[in-house]
């Protein structure tokens, strides 16, 4: 099967419903704060198996996985850092069993969390970190792979062109959350370009994730779909953080953020979901939306 028809035959029936976050459904189930959830993937494989399986019954498409910094390089001080193969094969399995044959399994690969562009970390490191993970993902079976929350697209693009070595097919997808009119990454990299360049390096969908909230990703959404034929991705979170108590809070509704779908369908998405702030409250308020 060629890599791209995957990602064709899903958008072919219409807009397809991915998942929304994970880590705020896993402290619900005991995750500490400062502890790194991608290694439950092994401790507490039975929660995280819940947290995927509370967005399939949502109605969710497509399910990630709990990878997200599931790394060489993010993990470096971790004291199980050899075990990182293990933790990607296992966030598969743990979301392909949730999924059963109701859902496709998108893996995720976050970023490294150092600095390309001043020498923190250095490209060969950097691509064998992706293509690590990127085979771990494969061999445990994922059916596509997610590049997500990038803001440097020399990062994106290393992480995609190690996700496309595996032959799956990669959706690429950056933060756009900064600028004066916050539709620039942190590095200042704009929707066009982002489009461009990744398609550039093999993406057989781009996107965008997090952010400052729905109505914001819908320009951005727009931007995309204009640079680009690629099906377009976006998984925006619910409104800007904000510090309430010293609780990181978001607040938008599920009824709120849903009512804006159609208006991101318009501006091109082919795949919806939600990030930071969401919940499977969210995605059956959209499944709804969709169900008209
Ligand atoms: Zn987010």
């Amino acid at each position: 099967m060629a890599a791209g028809s995957l990602i064709g035959d899903l958008t072919a029936a219409g807009p397809v419903l991915t998942d929304g976050a994970w880590g705020t459904e896993m402290q619900a189930r005991g995750l500490a704060a400062g502890e790194t959830p991608d290694f439950w993937n092994l401790s507490h494989p039975d929660h995280v198996e819940e947290v995927a399986r509370a967005y399939v019954t949502a109605g969710s498409q497509v399910v990630l996985t709990n990878t997200f910094r599931a790394n060489r390089i993010a993990l470096a001080r971790h004291v199980d850092v050899e075990r990182i193969a293990e933790v990607n094969r296992a966030g598969v399995e743990i979301s392909r069993r949730a999924a059963g044959d109701q859902a496709r399994v998108f893996a995720s690969i976050g970023p490294c969390g150092k600095l390309l562009m001043t020498g923190e970390v250095d490209e060969a490191a950097l691509r064998a970190a992706f293509a690590e993970q990127a085979q771990a993902l494969a061999a445990g079976g994922a059916d596509a792979i997610v590049i997500e929350t990038m803001s440097d697209l020399a990062e994106a693009g290393i992480a995609v062109e190690a996700a496309k070595a595996t032959g799956l097919p990669v959706v690429a997808c950056m933060v756009f959350d900064s600028g004066k009119n916050r539709d620039r990454t942190m590095m200042g990299v704009t929707p066009t370009q982002a489009a461009e360049e990744l398609a550039r390096a093999g993406a057989d969908a781009i996107g965008a994730n997090c952010g400052t909230g729905i109505e914001d990703y819908i320009p951005i959404c727009a931007s995309l779909a204009a640079a680009t034929p690629l099906p377009i991705w976006i998984k925006p979170n619910a409104g800007l953080p904000e510090l309430d108590n010293g609780e990181v809070v978001y607040r938008t509704s599920p009824s709120e953020f849903a009512a804006n779908v159609p208006k991101l369908l318009e501006a091109g998405a082919r795949f919806v979901g939600g990030c930071c702030g969401t919940s499977p409250r969210f995605i059956e308020a959209m499944r709804r939306e969709l169900d008209g």
